[in-house]
């Protein structure tokens, strides 16, 4: 499942390979993906210059002349720079052809990702205007999360999941960043000091950050590489770890089965 991380890394990886090339045609062999791709996509594109690419939580916004087109990689979606010469494989369900016979690959196995075109600020979009800020914002601080936390029920791995919390930490990564922060992660989220919520900011941040640049190591896939672009590991302190040796403390790491996705903590280093 392509993360905060992952996305990031293909925007990085694909950003110098399509902004500032003019999109010659689109091609769409497939368009039943999460939400039907418009039968206008080809006529509305054709002919606009990629002037950025953006990143707003997993979504990807290539600034074009007339709005942005924004791509969500879904549950297996990526992104691949090749040339006209290259066939395509099955699933992959559209081509941004560049008038240099570039082109920028779509490719989803499980559909479940979307591509749009939106003439206005692609901010204002439903997908988007809901979301919370992004985790290397500074409005993401102690006091953001202490205001959410105070109208709010339930425990604090919850509320960190939420994209109207904050975007992009998924279960991995909210996992390792209440580790590295040293909170339960069944704690009540409001119960949760001033003090504690300065310390998770920094670590969700950290954590972040390390898997964007692990993901560095994988830029070079994303033009002409054979593999795949890489979903890569971290070295994980609790995810997955149930029954192993705490890296920190040597306690038993245990898997909390109340929450709905699996949840992984250290009884002794997480309070
Ligand atoms: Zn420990």
């Amino acid at each position: 499942l392509p993360e905060l991380p992952e996305v990031e890394t293909t925007r990085r990886g694909i950003a110098p390979h399509v902004v500032g090339k003019r999109i010659a045609r689109v091609v769409v062999r497939d368009r039943r993906l999460r939400f039907g791709i418009s039968p206008a996509l080809e006529r509305e594109l054709a002919g606009l210059r990629v002037a950025a690419i953006e990143r707003r939580g997993k979504y990807l916004l290539l600034r074009v002349d007339e709005g942005a087109v924004v791509i969500h990689l879904g549950m297996s979606g990526s992104l691949r720079i090749v040339t006209t010469a290259t066939p395509p494989r099955p699933h992959d369900h559209v081509d941004f052809v560049f008038d240099d016979g570039s082109l920028l690959r779509f490719h989803d196995p499980r559909r479940f990702g979307s591509v749009l075109h939106t003439r206005g600020d692609p901010h204002l979009l439903v997908q988007l205007s809901s979301l919370g800020p992004e985790p290397f914002d500074p409005a993401f601080d102690s006091s953001w999360l202490e205001a959410r936390a105070a109208r709010r029920p339930g425990p604090i791995k919850s509320m960190l999941m939420d994209n109207a919390v904050v975007v992009g930490v998924g279960n991995i990564y909210a996992n390792e960043a209440l580790f590295e922060a040293g909170i339960h992660p069944l704690r009540a989220a409001s119960r949760v000091s001033r003090a504690r919520y300065e310390r998770l900011a920094t670590s969700v941040r950290a954590v972040l950050a390390r898997a964007i640049d692990a993901g560095g190591t994988t830029l070079r896939d994303y033009v002409n590489g054979a593999g795949e672009p890489g979903y890569f590991a971290l070295q994980l302190a609790v995810y997955g770890r149930a029954g192993e040796a705490c890296r920190r403390c040597g306690a038993t790491v245990r898997l909390a089965a109340r929450l709905q996705r699996a949840t992984f903590y250290c009884p002794h280093c997480q309070r």
